[in-house]
């Protein structure tokens, strides 16, 4: 079976967890400050913090925003549960604007409408690794004094106007969950260019406690830490810190492959007219976290689920990303959210397959996938 996603963690990672444990510090220490040094240098962001998961990092910054009860937070219904659900764990309310058809990113002209006097913040994601419009959003946040959170998790590689993602919004959350474009195991980064989130976020990840320089020098360094903040333990190990250091200088390597693989399903299906394939906006380049393709169904004689199950016949590995998150039961049942909320997102969820590709998928496990679509589109066509 070729799977839809798949980590590539080879020889050089397991010598650097090798080194770890014979160097003796196994939670987080050195080797975590070398990876967020290493990941401001590779985007440019002003501050890195690492953190558990790419969820905690979500949550974190929202309290890190202070964002809480009476707040509202406008986000995508297209994405993980766990975009929404760190505006819930704050306490907010999320709020879900539809998506732009092209991108499959949320729509910065639906996201302006929903904005009332409780908005403060937007939480766009880039989608599959096509950065979202952020020239307007900036813009958007700017007017309305909002702060703009990217869920950044399947961006790790992307770029926007020529400079990576994370290097200059006000906070953008990346996983290194195995299935993302660069692994921990789990774990996650948050980078911004605001000094004071920053400090805040490193409190929250382990208790409340500061690690100020000037309150160690007043109370000495061996003083009982002091706690300012209710905090989460949330903290990444030494440990996956190393194996993130390799990653992130295979970074490169993984976004050239999954840029080629992503041309030539592109090419491939050019022709092929029961297919949308996936877009990207002008100026961003795409890590191709994952390459989503769209049926038209009224061209097929098949439903999604019917068109997944007989790929899987052909041992191609497929997912769904994802069910809108209005349509959950817990939002349902919570927010009354609707079919008919976000018509456009909805409409886009019928129709997606996501098909496999990964770093170390070959040229002939791919021609197995595009031949096996080209067959079942053909033998399903109207
Ligand atoms: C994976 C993912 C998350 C959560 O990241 P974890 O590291 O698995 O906690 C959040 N948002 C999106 C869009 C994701 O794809």
């Amino acid at each position: 079976m070729i799977p839809y996603g798949m980590h590539d963690v080879g020889d050089l990672e397991e010598q650097a967890i090798v080194d770890v444990i014979r160097n003796g510090w196994l939670t987080m220490g050195p080797r975590v400050r070398e990876f967020e040094a290493s990941f401001s240098r590779k985007t440019g962001a002003p501050h890195s913090v690492a953190v558990a998961t790419g969820t905690a990092a979500l949550h974190l910054t929202m309290l890190g925003l202070e964002i809480g009860p009476g707040d509202e937070v406008i986000t995508t219904p297209l994405t993980f549960v766990a975009t929404a659900n760190a505006i819930v764990q704050a306490g907010a309310k999320p709020i879900f604007a539809d998506i732009d058809p092209v991108t499959m990113t949320l729509d910065p002209a639906a996201a302006r409408k929903k904005v009332t006097k409780r908005t403060r913040a937007i939480m766009p994601v880039h989608y599959g690794g096509a950065p979202c419009d952020l020239n307007a959003f900036w813009k958007l946040g700017r007017s309305k004094g909002l702060t703009i959170v990217e869920d950044s998790c399947h961006a790790v590689g992307s770029s926007y106007r020529g400079l990576p993602i994370g290097g200059r919004g006000d906070a953008q959350c990346f996983s290194f969950h195995p299935v993302k474009t660069i692994t921990t195991a789990e774990g996650a980064i948050i980078t911004t260019r605001s000094r004071k989130l920053a400090d805040r976020l490193r409190a929250l990840r382990f208790h409340g406690f500061m690690e100020d320089a000037t309150t160690r020098k007043s109370h000495g360094a061996s003083a009982y830490p002091r706690m300012h903040l209710l905090g989460t333990k949330s903290v990444i190990s030494d440990l996956q810190a190393a194996l993130g250091l390799i990653q992130l200088e295979r970074l490169e390597e993984f976004t050239r492959r999954r840029n080629e693989l992503a041309e030539r399903y592109t090419k491939a299906f050019a022709g092929m007219k029961a297919l949308v394939l996936p877009t990207t906006l002008a100026e961003t380049t795409s890590a191709w976290h994952i390459y989503v393709i769209r049926l038209d169904l009224s061209a097929l004689k098949c439903s999604r689920d019917e068109f997944m199950e007989a790929l899987r016949r052909e041992n191609i590995g497929t997912a769904v990303h994802y069910l809108p998150v209005h349509l959950q039961p817990y939002y349902r049942k919570r927010f009354g959210t609707r079919p008919g909320l976000c018509p456009i997102a909805e409409a886009a969820y019928k129709q997606m397959v996501t098909i496999p590709l990964f770093p170390k998928m070959t040229d002939r496990d791919q021609d197995q996938v595009i031949e096996g679509i080209g067959r079942l589109l053909y033998y399903y066509q109207r």
